[in-house]
């Protein structure tokens, strides 16, 4: 057996929880939330290519009124349109101006960690199973979606930019355009985003997550699934334990499914845009969906429980606030993208290097058997500290991590030391 800690599995024992995280949970409003969801049903459709001469109707109000209520929140955010005029192409039939809405909460580093929901919406005429992409003026209220999405961003940003917690990552509230076309805006926010080398830790995607009762009948209030794209070692997988495991702590009672699939079976999410250009992120949605309500006009207010979506903004919110305010994770590959983990000395030890992160007070070294799905053993070292040797622990057998901790105990993302693909080999025969 290998010598460390055995973690306690159990997340709620021998855990504290961080004052100001409490505090900003504390702050997510019920009501608030139902009038969101109200208003955005409000303006009939938000189809990406209904009107925008309107003040009260269509994807034009829709927008604006999103960039207002961001704008409301006070000085501390920064709003704007991220625009793009986007070609006629696929599920696109007209040349069309899309526009994402952008809150920016500046924080004391340039790594950012966005929230995002899509604003846009799409119905079926009614009785028909086939969409009519050019039909842009058919009620499509999308309350659940994806205005429950839409919704906890604002509040989020509400809560986060009202408070005065200096945190240490910038966060990104963030309304998606064009994602019923296929992520539109996101891929477009995305590509710009990886062109531009900005560091994003971490993307919570939030895609219908405010409804209670299942097209089958059956219900689940207590519980939300977050999907995470592989591999097991890969910082999307990290990110979902990492959200797992403050739920526990902040929102007990509510418990994080994690399913370990990139979506939806044969489905997809403006975290996808993300995830396909090298960027960690997940999506949350519902754990019992109702098919039958979705893309059409009976996606209404009625399908959304303001009491279950604040559940899910509260689990939102300690996952952001706890890696926002933690430092950043440590460096365990190289420049040039090898694992900085050898077999030590003697070839048959687990010698463990990392990059030294400011602010760190310790590291959290965690390692688990390569069958295993979550971390295992885990040891504790001073800040300063760059290596680590666990004698006669076989790196073949075992998977490692390092987490960067802080004075008050927040942790960063566990950092996994990640197999790197082999090249192919091509032999030539005569
Ligand atoms: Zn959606």
């Amino acid at each position: 057996m290998v010598a460390g800690t055995l973690i306690v599995t159990n997340p709620l024992v021998g855990q504290s929880v961080d004052s100001r995280v409490v505090a900003l949970l504390n702050e997510i409003s019920v009501e608030r939330l139902a009038t969101t969801i109200d208003t955005l049903a409000g303006f009939g459709t938000r189809h990406t290519l209904s009107q925008t001469d309107s003040p009260t109707a269509g994807i034009g109000a829709a927008r604006q009124w999103i960039f207002d209520r961001f704008r409301s929140t006070g000085p501390r955010l920064q709003v704007s349109f991220d625009t793009y005029r986007v070609a006629p192409q696929g599920r696109i039939t007209r040349e069309v101006e899309l526009r994402n809405v952008v809150a920016v909460l500046p924080g004391r580093s340039a790594r950012r960690i966005y929230v995002s929901g899509h604003y846009d919406t799409v119905a079926r005429p009614e009785g028909s199973n086939r969409f009519e992409w050019e039909n842009a003026d058919l009620p499509a209220p999308g309350a659940n979606d994806d205005g429950s999405g839409t919704a906890l961003v604002l509040e989020l940003a509400r809560v986060f930019g009202a408070s005065d917690v200096e945190f240490d990552a910038t966060l990104v509230f963030i309304a998606f355009a064009g994602e019923e076309e296929g992520l539109i805006g996101a891929t477009l926010h995305a590509t710009r985003a990886a062109e531009e080398k900005v560091p994003i830790d971490a993307m919570f995607n939030n895609d219908i997550v405010g409804g209670v009762i299942g097209g089958d009948g059956s219900a689940d209030s207590r519980s939300v699934r977050v999907f995470s794209e592989g591999p097991a070692d890969s910082p999307s997988r990290q990110l979902a334990r990492h959200i797992r495991d403050v739920a526990a702590r902040y929102v007990p009672g509510h418990e994080v499914r994690l399913v370990a699939r990139a979506d939806r079976f044969g489905r997809g999410g403006d975290h996808t845009a993300f995830n396909q250009r090298g960027y960690p992120g997940v999506r949350f949605t519902e754990s019992r969906e109702n098919y039958g309500r979705q893309h059409t006009v009976a996606d209404t207010p009625a399908g959304v429980s303001a009491e279950y979506l604040a559940r899910n903004a509260r689990v939102n919110a300690a996952g952001i606030a706890s890696l926002a305010l933690a430092p950043a994770s440590p460096l365990v590959m190289s420049d040039r993208g090898r694992p900085m983990l050898r077999r030590g000395t003697t070839g048959y030890d687990a010698t463990l290097t990392w990059r030294e992160v400011p602010g760190a007070t310790a590291y959290r070294i965690v390692w688990r058997r390569g069958w295993a799905l979550d971390w295992e053993f885990e040891r504790i070292v001073p800040g300063g500290t760059t290596e680590l040797t666990l004698p006669s622990v076989s790196i073949d057998d075992y998977i490692f991590g390092v987490a960067a901790v802080d004075q008050a105990g927040l942790s960063s993302l566990v950092a996994a030391y990640v197999n790197p693909p082999r090249r192919r080999v091509e032999i030539q025969t005569r």
